[in-house]
């Protein structure tokens, strides 16, 4: 059969894509050698989330008395926690696998190697068959990057995520190299469930890329809650449990390696011209330097997030189908979420000289100060001075990932500080944080 589309990879790039082809009517083949959902399904964004909220009960009900409420004996059972997390994670995978699950769609599960490519057709070979399709989209995505410290490979003391997301044991102690959202998301969940945390940054700060008075606030409550960060500290060698830093000695029981993840280029190399940088490069309609050949999600190397991946596909496709109008990507408006406790969550830029900045702390909530006792939070909007167009927005403060949307959404639309006054939220909120600090 001739596909329209062939798509390598079934995470949230490669699903998206499948999903809105053949919809359209169009047959699609997709490859994927592991389980459907890719990294941020199976062993990333939803298994962090599941776990980091039985610690958050257990953790909740430790301090429950500050609510007025004791609880005794309080005590969790970690392995009944992972068990539940892959329970989570099956059940969406067989939702993904439902959604595929009509004529238009053939899912073949295996490893994919694109074996040739002219201007009209591509072949992708999978378990010793071939498959031609008019369209290539290269989902593949990323694989944690492992850097060359002398001593982290073949270390059993050593993991990275996707092993301390299978551990059904808790480590006795840990430190974490690498404090970026990955470092920072496991951080949280091992010192709620009162393992010891150190956590070793090679920058001078926790979380680089955010705005850094946000980030202040995460670092003192972290501090004084008893995590050890390390920041401006270089990992120069591992030995077994103990690691030699440009600050000192640092032992601990397991070692999480979190610096970052690379595009997985695999199966591409009959593709000898494509164009790749960070991962492979693509234009603002997700298509290579090769005619017919597309790539959406983290293999481009853009922005690793599971939600851009699955625009990039979105708009991947609408252009492969000529869909009018024709679609484009507002990286300027792209919402991230770092699930540390509190949460923090961003969309736009941070401030600039041509900008003013909007602050205000999180009690100025109600609802905020009614279910977060003896905690801090701060919200900043950032507007453009001369055309009052609200142009980011950072928060950290608890549930701040479930209203970061609407921030998303002003910004998207261009909205300037008049127009958004005129939306109303409902109350009591703690989204009306983003109307109190117009
Ligand atoms: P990251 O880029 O967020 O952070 C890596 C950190 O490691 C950086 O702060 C960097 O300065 C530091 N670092 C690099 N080399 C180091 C070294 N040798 N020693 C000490 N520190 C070092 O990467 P990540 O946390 O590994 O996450 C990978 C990707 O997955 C990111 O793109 C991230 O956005 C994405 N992700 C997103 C979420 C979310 O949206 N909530 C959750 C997890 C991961």
């Amino acid at each position: 059969m001739q596909y329209f589309l062939a798509i390598i990879g079934g995470g949230p790039a490669g699903y998206t894509a499948a999903e809105k082809a053949s919809k359209a009517g169009k047959q699609v083949v997709l490859f994927e050698q592991n389980a459907l959902g890719g990294t941020c399904l199976n062993v990333g964004c939803i298994p962090t989330k599941t776990l980091l909220y039985s610690a958050k009960q257990y953790y909740n009900a430790l301090h429950a008395d500050k609510y007025g409420v004791t609880a005794e004996n309080v005590a969790f059972n970690y392995e009944k926690m992972v068990l539940r997390k892959q329970k989570v994670v099956r059940k969406l995978v067989a939702g993904i696998k439902a959604k595929l699950n009509n004529e238009c769609c053939t899912v073949v599960n295996g490893t994919a190697e694109v074996v040739s490519r002219t201007d009209e057709q591509v072949v992708v070979a999978c378990n010793g068959e071939q498959y031609e399709a008019e369209n290539l989209l290269i989902c593949t995505g990323s694989t944690n990057f492992v850097p060359p410290i002398p001593g982290v490979k073949d270390n059993p003391n050593v993991w990275d995520s996707t092993m301390a997301l299978d551990s059904k044991e808790l480590p006795q102690s840990i430190a974490i190299v690498g404090g970026g959202v990955i470092g920072l998301e496991f951080a949280t969940l091992y010192h709620e469930l009162g393992v010891p945390v150190t956590v070793i940054e090679a920058m001078p700060t926790i979380l680089p890329n955010l705005d850094q008075d946000i980030v202040h606030v995460l670092r003192e409550k972290y501090e004084k809650a008893g995590i050890t960060i390390l920041t401006d500290t270089k990992v120069e060698s591992i030995d077994g449990q103990h690691i030699s830093t440009s600050q000192g000695e640092v032992d601990a029981d397991k070692i999480l390696i979190s610096v970052g993840r690379r595009a997985n280029l695999q199966g591409l190399t009959a593709l000898t011209d494509l164009q790749c940088e960070r991962g492979v490069c693509v234009d603002d309609f997700m298509r290579t330097n090769l005619k017919n050949v597309y790539a959406a999600g983290d293999v481009t190397g853009k922005v690793m997030l599971a939600h851009v991946a699955a625009r990039q596909a979105e708009v991947a496709v609408g252009r492969m189908l000529r869909q009018i109008p024709v679609q484009r990507i507002a990286y300027n408006a792209i919402p991230s979420v770092v699930y540390t406790n509190p949460e923090i969550a961003s969309v736009g830029i941070a401030a600039g000289q041509d900008c003013e900045v909007r602050t205000l702390p999180m009690t100025y909530s109600g609802r905020f100060v009614a279910e977060n006792e003896g905690e801090t939070g701060l919200c900043k909007m950032v507007v453009d001075k001369k055309t009052q167009t609200v142009v980011g927005v950072h928060m950290i403060g608890n549930p701040c990932s479930e209203f970061i949307a609407a921030a998303s959404f002003a910004v998207r639309m261009g909205y300037t500080v008049p127009e958004f006054q005129q939306v109303v939220f409902p109350h009591p909120t703690v989204s009306e944080i983003l109307k109190e600090v117009l």
